[in-house]
């Protein structure tokens, strides 16, 4: 059974950054140049990240999700894959990318154990897509998507960060692709987090509400109807258009924040225990670990991560967490 935090929220979820570099740069997310790179001594080992995994699986966290930075620039990644999906009592095994490399990825994947993706696209126009990223190839994430696709890492979700005169035309091809070939997209609000665009001081002129996207939608397409939560739904609202095979979802960080369902956890890539994805405060393994502590001392800690979850975020009173970037905490 999952522990419940002082609020009395299960905590069952725990999400990996396995590495704090990516191969793209999108604006919103990291300067041109990228991000200081952290040295290997400093990111988590693999079998140091089993360790943390094993701990929290004892204490009911049955869910983790890969992310970073971009988890399939690591070097080894498949073979982490493979000792997470040993993890008893971890029954829902995912990962973040943004696909660019998924084409070589998907079938050794899947073979070593990973269950889904979430696909990062913010665009479906190739100039577009190479500028949200300042260095991508959409031809390499479609691809990427496809290979997920013929690996069945589904439900494939598609995460789509919604930006104001940056790809908000895009709303409407983005709700057509549930109809035919059924994606399963998500839009999300953008937040004053990263290390780009958007914690430039009038982030807020480029959030795209929610409510905003389904009325663009509803007046093109006509009414949304309420749908199933998908497997692993997280904090989107889902709907669809009707007789379509795939699901619309909406994450509100900004417009109506999601904490009081919060139930999670994020482990650094530099080993440190973060119970909020939007405060700084958070809790350091990587030393206990490399002083040599056990799984039960590792326990201790993440208990006290647990219990030490914020009731929820403060973006509403303008504050961004200063002391990390996106990449790092994992997105
Ligand atoms: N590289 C992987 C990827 O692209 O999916 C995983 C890491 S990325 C940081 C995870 C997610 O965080 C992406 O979907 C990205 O769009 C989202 N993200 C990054 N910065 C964000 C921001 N400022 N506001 C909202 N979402 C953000």
């Amino acid at each position: 059974m999952p522990h419940l935090d002082a609020y009395n929220r299960p905590i069952s979820y725990l999400r990996v950054s396995v590495t704090d570099r990516c191969n793209l740069r999108c604006i919103y997310c990291m300067p041109p140049q990228g991000v200081p790179k952290r040295s290997h001594a400093e990111i988590l080992r693999y079998e140091e990240i089993e360790t943390v995994v094993r701990a929290a699986a004892e204490l009911g966290i049955n869910k983790v999700r890969l992310t970073g930075g971009e988890p399939l620039v690591r070097p080894g990644i498949v073979d982490l894959v493979r000792m997470l999906a040993r993890v008893e009592g971890i029954d829902d095994l995912a990962m973040t990318t943004n696909a660019i490399l998924l084409n070589d990825y998907a079938k050794k994947l899947a073979q070593a154990g990973l269950q889904r993706v979430n696909i990062s696209l913010d665009t479906l126009r190739p100039e577009r897509f190479e500028r949200i990223t300042r260095c991508g190839r959409l031809e390499d994430a479609l691809a990427g998507m496809e290979a997920a696709r013929q690996a069945s890492l589904t439900p494939i979700k598609i995460n789509t960060v919604v930006m104001r005169g940056m790809n908000d035309d895009e709303v409407i091809d983005f709700a057509q692709r549930t109809l035919e070939p059924g994606w399963h997209v998500r839009f999300i609000e953008i937040m004053p987090i990263g290390n780009g665009m958007a914690v430039e001081s009038n982030w807020r002129e480029r959030v795209v509400t929610a409510r905003e996207i389904q009325e663009q939608i509803e007046v093109a397409l006509g009414p949304l109807e309420p749908a199933k939560v998908l497997p692993g739904g997280g904090p989107a609202r889902y709907y669809r258009l009707p007789g379509a095979k795939g699901t619309l979802g909406f994450i509100t960080p900004i417009s109506e924040h999601f904490c009081y369902r919060c139930n999670r956890l994020r482990l650094t890539a530099d080993g440190h225990l973060r119970p909020c994805l939007l405060s700084d405060y958070e809790i350091d393994l990587c030393t206990p670990l490399r002083n040599g502590a056990d799984e039960e001392q590792i326990k201790m800690l993440i208990l006290q991560s647990i219990a030490s979850k914020p009731l929820q975020h403060h973006l509403d009173e303008s504050q961004s967490p200063k002391g990390r970037v996106m990449s790092e905490i994992g997105g």
